[in-house]
C-alpha cells in the first residue's frame, strides 16, 4: 500500500464480541490454516497438540474496523493472544496497553485479560505485523514480509483510519512499507511522529514486560504517546 490508499470494500461496522469468544475475523484477517510461513505453520501444530484448548491460530485485528486509531504490535505472545485470541490478551503487554487505552477513552469496561471480559474498543483497533505466534517471540524477516499483505488490506479496510500508533521498531518498519515511507526521512524513536498522507504515524517503545522491567519503557512514556494522538484526533 503506499499514500494513496485503496479504500477496498470495508464491512459496516463490528461489534468486539462479548461471548466468552475471542472477535471474529474479519475478511481482511488470514484463515485460521494460513499455510504462508511454513516455520510458523510448524510451530502452531506443535501448540495445537500440546495445548488444544487455546487458540493456537493467526490472531485477527480486535475493534471496529471504522476506528481512527490502529496499534499495531509486533506478533501474538504465546501465552498471551496465541493463546486467548484476542491482542494482547493474557499476558503483561495487555495490562500497560489496555489501561493506557481506558485512561485516555480508547475503551470501555475492565480488562481482565480475558476475551470475555467485556471491554470494548471506542474509535480504536488492534492488530499485529506478524498474525501468527513465532518462536522466543521472534519471527524471520521472511515471516514478517509474508504477513505484511494482511496488515495491508487490514489499514486498507478503514476508511476514516487517521492515526496508527507502532508499537516496537518491526511494527514501524513494516508501516513505513505499508504508508510509503522511506526509512531515512521516518527513523524509529520513541515518542517520534511521522506524516504518510492523511495518516499519522506514532512510534512507542513495545510494552512488553522486557521493557518496562528494564526502565527502557515507562508508564509516563507510554501515556505520553497516547496523550498526543488523543489530542491530536479530539
Ligand atoms: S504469520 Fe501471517 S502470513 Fe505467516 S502463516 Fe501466520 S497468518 Fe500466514
Amino acid at each position: 500500500m503506499t499514500n494513496s490508499r485503496t479504500r477496498a470494500a470495508a464491512s459496516g461496522p463490528r461489534k468486539s464480541d462479548s461471548d466468552g469468544h475471542p472477535p471474529a475475523a474479519h475478511p481482511t484477517d488470514p484463515d485460521r490454516d494460513c499455510p504462508l510461513c511454513p516455520r510458523l505453520v510448524d510451530f502452531r501444530t506443535t501448540q495445537r497438540a500440546r495445548e488444544p484448548s487455546w487458540f493456537n491460530a493467526p490472531v485477527p485485528s480486535f475493534g471496529d474496523p471504522d476506528a481512527r486509531l490502529l496499534i499495531v504490535g509486533l506478533a501474538p505472545g504465546l501465552q498471551g493472544a496465541n493463546r486467548t485470541g484476542r491482542p494482547f490478551t493474557g499476558d503483561y503487554a495487555g495490562e500497560l496497553l489496555y489501561g493506557t487505552l481506558l485512561k485516555y477513552g480508547f475503551a470501555n469496561g475492565r480488562f481482565e485479560a480475558r476475551p470475555d471480559d467485556g471491554l470494548t474498543l471506542v474509535d480504536c483497533r488492534i492488530s499485529n505485523a506478524v498474525r501468527c505466534v513465532p518462536p522466543q517471540n521472534k519471527p524471520l524477516p521472511a515471516e514478517i514480509n509474508q504477513c505484511r499483505n494482511f496488515l495491508g488490506a487490514s489499514i486498507a479496510a478503514m476508511p476514516r483510519l487517521r492515526s496508527i500508533v507502532a508499537l516496537g521498531r518491526i511494527s514501524h518498519d513494516t508501516l513505513l512499507k505499508l504508508l510509503g515511507l522511506r526509512a531515512v526521512a521516518a527513523p524509529f524513536a520513541h515518542g517520534a511522529v511521522h506524516q504518510a498522507g492523511g495518516i499519522r504515524l506514532y512510534d512507542s517503545y513495545h510494552c512488553s514486560r522486557y521493557n518496562t522491567n528494564t526502565g527502557v519503557l515507562t508508564t509516563e512514556m507510554f501515556h505520553a504517546v497516547f496523550a498526543r494522538v488523543k489530542a491530536d484526533l479530539d
